[in-house]
């Protein structure tokens, strides 16, 4: 069966279809460009892809045939790999353009995968274009890439694209349920907080504190309220990964202003619903916007490559003083 190719990877109905028909008809591309975000599987696709096509029983991947079990054995004489740590530089796309000089030996195709090819300098995008211009029939060139943005529009052009999109929250829950002893509230939290990619809801999982890391929220919010700053930065020193920590933190401001506005309804967190409702009657709306603004803030200082932990202290040393403001204000009223 043809379909087996792809056997075991989650998700991306439409666009396996529409590989397997290119290669039911025989209408291989040159190059593809397989784009989405990073950790949804396009690495997995991409080698079982590399895999059909060098298959020499027939297009599709048999995994008995000699091809097959020197693919799988990662020593195919007709597959070529471009990976790199960091980025990938003019002397790599020189390997591979000497790679796919000489015909193959085993397969009617010479395939190679450029894993991240987004992290590909200037220089490397100019000489892969190079090896785009006069293709020998027998060349397939794979490229994954999680952002479209860094790569040349005359390098994108050369390749037929195809666009993997985030996998469903069914396919992370299928995934984690399979791998993980969660529980299924732990699994709901995960699920959302890897926003379609597999790859953040393996590392969540795999995170020590991560299950832990859900009653977070509440501790801080009632460190701030009770005013124990000592608590609360001590707090931020263990966990694994801050950002997701400031996700769930989020989430929880969320579910505060909803049951502010309308009570009882649609919060995502479910369980704390008693804690919720407590902090609502103590956190005021536009105290709580202030809140989700300055936990925004730190998102961006992460983003700009600042220390998670200082960032995300600087958020709560932040968020205690907003407090502190607003709760002396509020003592002043009630004192007139
Ligand atoms: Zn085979």
């Amino acid at each position: 069966m043809p379909e087996e190719i792809f056997e075991g990877i989650l998700g991306h109905g439409d666009q396996k279809l529409e590989i397997l028909k290119q290669m039911k008809e025989g209408k291989i591309s040159h190059a593809y460009i397989f784009e989405g975000i990073q950790g949804i599987g396009k690495s997995l696709l991409a080698r079982a892809f590399a895999r059909g096509i060098l298959c020499d029983a027939s297009v599709f991947s048999c995994g008995e045939c000699r091809s097959c079990r020197w693919f799988q054995a990662g020593t195919h004489p007709d597959y070529f790999e471009v990976v790199e740590e960091k980025s990938i530089k003019v002397k790599n796309i020189l390997e591979l353009s000497e790679f796919l000089r000489t015909k193959p030996l085993l397969s009617r195709h010479k395939v190679v995968f450029i894993k991240d090819a987004h992290t590909m300098t200037e220089g490397a995008q100019n000489k892969l274009l190079k090896v785009f211009e006069n293709p020998p029939a027998y060349v397939v060139i794979i490229l994954s890439v999680d952002n479209v943005d860094l790569v040349l529009d005359t390098v994108l052009s050369r390749g037929y694209r195809i666009h993997f999109k985030e996998l469903d929250e069914g396919a992370i829950d299928t995934f984690l349920k399979a791998n993980y002893p969660l529980s299924q509230e732990e699994r709901r939290y995960f699920v959302k907080f890897s926003q379609g990619s597999m790859l953040k809801a393996r590392e969540i999982a795999q995170s020590t504190d991560s299950g832990t890391m859900i009653g977070y929220p509440e501790q801080i919010f009632n460190h701030v309220i009770n005013k124990e700053t000592y608590q609360l930065l001590k707090l931020a020193r263990g966990v694994s990964s801050i950002p997701d920590l400031i996700e769930y933190l989020l989430t929880w401001i969320r579910d505060i202003s909803i049951l502010k506005e309308s009570p009882g309804t649609g919060v995502f967190n479910e369980s704390r619903l008693a804690v919720l409702r407590t902090q609502s009657l103590q956190l005021d709306t536009p105290l709580l916007m202030g809140f989700a603004e300055i936990l925004e803030k730190g998102k961006r200082m992460i983003a700009s490559n600042i220390n998670p932990v200082v960032s995300f202290n600087y958020c709560l040393l932040k968020i205690q003083e907003e407090y502190d403001e607003y709760s002396s204000r509020s003592e002043i009223q009630k004192g007139r």
